[in-house]
């Protein structure tokens, strides 16, 4: 039978917006050992100001309108962001195909013309040499045809709680924190020095993701629960994947909030310092 304590380790929870599926979570959530963060919308808010506008001959003007008519089909945050910062109607007759390459960017027909809007790596994919560019943000490299035409450079927001989320993980006794990110390593680096954050992988693929999260699993002790703390569509392997899945339930994809064991109803990072100490009290009435 399940101890009396279990309903009331959940329960409690559930009242401070953490919701557990399932008791045999609260045992891995009171050793938690390592805790994975993703990045875009875990640890920061995952909404962008753009904070610059480098072009080569288009004016700014068109160059965020072509920007805005490449990301209109987009959920991302960066795409929710481009189109917030164009702040017109988009005129969706003239655009075409479009195709959205997770962890790189979009390829969209515009005007019967290929726009393409993301990374370097989408950059590379497609033969075209992005003018390099040094700026702290995460870039959005624009090219029109076969021509570069310039980036966007965008700044993501941490979330106020993120320090704070870590300082008491560590304060818990978790051994190891890590931030993985799809972004590039100097976003990645910016944010995971402003947390305290001791690893951080960055440019990282979907499949990337996994293959990290399996080769921290296969470093950890046995009895150690390594869990990972994700948002987003791309996190849902990845949740599966880790010994404990938390997932971010209030902006965070339906496959995430599936796929995760845990979920922080309010978004908040410093919910898995709470979890775990829920959990912890709970183990240590029933062990
Ligand atoms: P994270 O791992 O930080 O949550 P993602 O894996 O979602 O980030 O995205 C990784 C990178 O892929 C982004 O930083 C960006 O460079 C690029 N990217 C993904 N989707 C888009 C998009 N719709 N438009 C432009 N760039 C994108
Ligand atoms: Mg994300």
């Amino acid at each position: 039978s399940i101890p009396l304590s279990f309903f009331a380790g959940i329960g409690g929870a559930g009242k401070a917006g953490i919701l557990i599926k399932g008791s045999n979570y609260l045992e891995a959530l009171a050793d938690t050992g390592t805790v994975v963060f993703d990045k875009t919308g875990t640890l920061t808010m995952g909404v962008f100001d753009v904070v610059d506008i480098h072009h080569s001959e288009l004016d700014r003007e068109t160059m965020l309108e072509y920007a805005a008519l490449a990301e209109s089909a987009s959920s991302h945050p960066i795409a929710v962001s481009i189109r917030k910062a164009w702040g017109k109607p988009i005129d969706l007759s003239r655009v075409g195909k479009v195709e959205e390459i997770g962890g790189n960017g979009v390829i969209v027909e515009i005007d019967g013309k290929q726009v393409a809007a993301g990374n370097s790596r989408l950059m590379n994919r497609l033969g075209i040499i992005p003018i390099e560019c040094h700026s702290a943000g995460t870039i959005v490299h624009m090219a029109i045809g076969h021509e570069y035409a310039g980036h966007i450079v965008i700044s993501d927001v941490i979330k106020p709680d993120a320090a704070e989320a870590i300082a008491a993980l560590k304060a818990a006794g978790v051994r190891s924190t890590v931030m993985l990110t799809g972004d590039g390593p100097s976003a990645a680096a910016q944010v995971a020095e402003a947390l305290g954050i001791d690893r951080v992988h960055s440019e990282l693929l979907p499949a990337d993701k996994v293959e990290k999260v399996e080769e921290l699993l296969s470093q950890k002790k046995p009895k150690e629960t390594l869990a990972f703390v994700g948002d987003g569509i791309n996190d849902a392997p990845v949740l599966s994947r880790a010994d404990l899945g938390i997932a971010m339930g209030a902006m965070g994809s339906d496959a995430a909030i599936e796929a995760a064991d845990v979920v922080l109803m309010d978004d908040d990072p410093l919910k898995v310092s709470k979890a775990i100490r829920i959990a912890r009290k709970c183990m240590g009435i029933v062990r």
